[in-house]
């Protein structure tokens, strides 16, 4: 009998390891892929949205369209998970798993943050991404404060992208004369990893007058008196406020048990956790790379290999390696893209390419080969 396997949350990791084990084994995957959801986005589409660049309905991807042999997507909230089971619970119905994949992501912590949600000023979810596009126009001038409210966060480079690309919207809008703008952030560089591309962002930064305020986190706000507050209690005035929420594991993991500090611990290599047949693959998991798409899909082709060779008897997959390629937006049409490497060394390193056009290109072809991949748009 085929063992089932059932994946929790589909996201990168969620879609990327169905995709494969459907690939691979087609009708007889036995893959229950469950999803709360009803469209997948991509990370980066939230600053699309947020300068005007795409409408939410261009950048959604409904799930209605990922039809994989051997594949039930179930449109369903989880609301229990059991790991020594491995039974799920959800709002419609028991499911039984002899494997089991968390690929849930993370969620936003509001309350870690007094005045944030209050403030409604955070671009790192699709609706706060669409609000704030209709807030910025209003902004013509006084103090710009993109700010980082704890990490780790998705996509460490996302931040300076905005302040880049804040800068590009008001330069276009004439008024950027009038407004300063300063980055809040909780490393002491833009990309630790990589100095070469912290170096470039420091300089691009540096040309287009944005403030750099390292190695700080917004620890509070207070909305009516428009003031941000710094983790070394500095205060900083501000007319407009783009903001990175502190993130979390979603309740349903933390109630599980699962997560220890916040997050799912598993082995590095084989994405394992401490219980047997469980997994935890992307945001959700601790593994020693960024919360970023391109490791959460790494990570589960790791998974769904050590899946095929468990069905197949095949040899053991090499483990996860924790490299992967980002693409950073530096604004004036132009991306720039670091090669980060986790694992190989005794610290993690990272490879800087110049911003191009020919990486504008790669990007979108990021982007539409994983969209022909798992939606077959
Ligand atoms: C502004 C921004 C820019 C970014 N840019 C990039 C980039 O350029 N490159 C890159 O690689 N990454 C980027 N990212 C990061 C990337 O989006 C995430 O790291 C990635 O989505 C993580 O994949 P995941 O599968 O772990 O989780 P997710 O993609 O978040 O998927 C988790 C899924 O679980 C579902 N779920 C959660 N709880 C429940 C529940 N209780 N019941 C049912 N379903 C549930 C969610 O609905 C979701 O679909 C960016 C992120 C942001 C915010």
């Amino acid at each position: 009998m085929t063992d089932r396997i059932v994946v929790l949350g589909a996201g990168f990791a969620g879609l990327e390891l169905a995709t494969v084990l459907s690939d691979t084994f087609g009708d007889d995957a036995g893959v229950t892929l469950i999803e709360g959801g009803d469209a997948f986005v991509f990370g980066y589409s939230k600053l699309d949205v947020m300068f005007g660049h795409a409408e939410p309905d261009a950048v959604r991807l409904p799930y209605a369209r990922f039809a994989k042999p051997g594949v039930r997507l179930l449109r369903e909230r989880i609301t229990g998970i059991d790991p020594e089971t491995r039974q799920v619970t959800t709002d419609a119905a028991v499911h039984e798993a002899d494997v089991l994949v968390v690929a849930l992501g993370a969620d936003y912590d509001f309350a870690a943050t007094p005045g944030l949600a209050e403030a409604n000023s955070e671009f790192y979810s699709v609706g706060g991404a669409e609000h704030l596009r209709d807030v910025l126009p209003t902004f013509t001038r006084g103090k710009a404060v993109v700010g980082v409210c704890g990490a780790p966060f998705k996509c460490p480079p996302a931040p300076s992208e905005a302040a880049l690309l804040l800068h590009d919207y008001l330069t276009e809008r004439g008024v950027r004369d009038d407004c300063e703008l300063t980055l809040v952030m909780p490393f002491s560089t833009p990309v630790p990893p990589s100095p070469d591309t912290s170096a470039a962002l420091l300089e691009a930064f540096a040309a287009r007058g944005i403030e750099f305020v390292s190695g700080r986190r917004i620890s509070s706000l207070d909305p009516l008196e428009r003031v941000v507050t710094l983790d070394n209690g500095t205060e900083l005035p501000y007319d407009l406020f783009l903001g990175v929420p502190k993130h979390r594991a979603p309740d349903v993991v933390q109630a599980s048990g699962l997560a220890v500090d916040g997050y799912i611990p598993v082995d590095s290599r084989t994405l394992a956790t401490s219980h047997p047949g469980v997994y935890a693959v992307g945001d959700v998991a601790t593994v020693g790379v960024p919360k970023a798409g391109v490791f959460a899909e790494g990570a589960a082709r790791v998974v769904a290999a050590e899946i095929v060779a468990r069905r197949r008897g095949g040899e053991r997959p090499e483990g996860y390696g924790g490299r992967g390629s980002c693409y950073v937006e530096f604004g004036r049409g132009l991306v720039g893209r670091v090669d980060v490497d986790f694992f190989s060394g005794p610290r993690p390193t990272g490879s800087f390419r110049e911003p191009s056009l020919e990486i504008v290109a790669e990007k979108k072809h990021f982007g539409s080969s994983r969209r022909a991949r798992w939606f077959g748009a």
